[in-house]
C-alpha cells in the first residue's frame, strides 16, 4: 500500500450547493501533509476529514481566484499560537495577491502567525519537484481568466493530475503521462460552454480529453450546478458521448492512494 493519499476537501465552483465547499485537497504522506488549494474554512474541512490543519507542511495554489484561496488567511489566523514556518508554492502574480490578502487581515506576522516561505511556479512551462523522495509533482499550465497551473502527482502506486481551473489546451492534450486519474475542471454541458469557453471545460470537452488521454477515471470537479441548471446526470451522459471509463463524482473525504 503506498503511503500517499489524496484526499478531496472540496471540489465545487463559488457557489457550492448544500454543505459542499470550493476547490481544496489533502495530500498526506508519511512525513508530509500538503493543502492544494484553499478554497473554504480549511481546518473544519480538514478535520471533516480526519486530519489536522497544525500538522500542515507545505501549500501549493493553483491560481489566485478567491475559491482557490479565500481559505489562506483563515488558516493563518488559525495559527495565533506562533509562528510555523511554511513553503507556499504558487504563480507569481498569485504570491503578489496572497500577500496582499494576509497584509489586509494584519497577518503579515511571521513570529505570531504563519512564516510563509513563497516559492514561485512558473505559468509559461512545466517544471517536476520532488516531495519526500517518493512522490513527484509536475506543474501543468492552465488556460483560464488568471495565470494558473494544474498539479500532475506522480506516486508509486498512480498518476494523479488535477487541472484546477483551466479550458480546453494544448498542453492538457498532449501530455504524454499516463493518467490514472484525472480531476477536470467540468464546468457545465456543451449548451453553456460560450459562458465560459475561455476559462474552463464543457462536459464533452472532458470526455473527449479523457479519451484522448485514456485515463482510467474522470473526476469532474468545478460543476456549477447553481449558476447552469445542469444536473450530474446531463454531465455523465455527455462525458459518456466521448469516453467510456469509470466517472467519479468528487465528495468531502474522498480519498485517492498514490
Ligand atoms: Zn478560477
Amino acid at each position: 500500500m503506498s503511503s500517499w493519499l489524496l484526499t478531496v476537501l472540496g471540489s465545487s465552483s463559488s457557489f457550492p450547493p448544500g454543505s459542499e465547499s470550493t476547490a481544496a485537497l489533502h495530500l498526506t504522506g508519511k512525513k508530509d501533509s500538503i493543502l492544494i488549494d484553499a478554497g473554504g474554512n480549511i481546518p473544519r474541512l480538514l478535520a471533516d476529514c480526519g486530519f489536522d490543519y497544525r500538522q500542515l507542511t507545505e501549500v501549493l495554489i493553483s491560481h489566485s481566484h478567491p475559491d482557490h484561496t479565500y481559505g489562506l488567511p483563515f488558516l493563518t489566523h488559525c495559527f495565533y499560537h506562533g509562528g510555523k514556518k511554511m513553503i507556499c508554492r504558487a504563480p507569481e502574480d498569485t504570491i503578489v495577491r496572497l500577500k496582499k490578502n494576509l497584509a489586509a487581515f494584519d497577518l503579515e506576522d511571521e513570529v505570531k502567525y504563519l512564516d510563509f516561505v513563497f516559492e514561485p511556479l512558473p505559468v509559461d512551462r512545466p517544471i517536476k519537484f520532488k516531495v519526500d523522495n517518493s512522490l513527484q509533482i509536475q506543474t501543468v499550465p492552465t488556460s483560464h481568466s488568471r495565470p494558473g497551473v494544474g498539479f500532475l502527482f506522480s506516486g508509486p502506486a498512480q498518476n494523479i493530475l488535477y487541472t484546477s481551473d483551466t479550458a480546453q489546451n494544448e498542453v492538457l492534450l498532449g501530455l504524454e503521462e499516463k493518467l490514472d486519474v484525472l480531476m477536470i475542471d467540468c464546468q457545465a454541458t456543451e449548451a453553456y460552454r460560450r459562458y465560459f469557453e475561455d476559462s474552463h471545460c464543457s462536459a464533452l470537452e472532458v470526455g473527449k480529453i479523457a479519451a484522448k488521454l485514456e485515463v482510467g477515471s474522470v473526476v469532474p470537479f468545478h460543476y456549477n450546478t447553481t449558476e447552469f441548471p445542469v444536473e450530474r446526470a446531463e454531465l455523465t451522459a455527455e462525458i459518456r458521448k466521448n469516453y467510456e471509463g469509470t466517472i467519479i463524482f468528487p465528495a468531502r473525504g474522498m480519498g485517492f492512494e498514490l
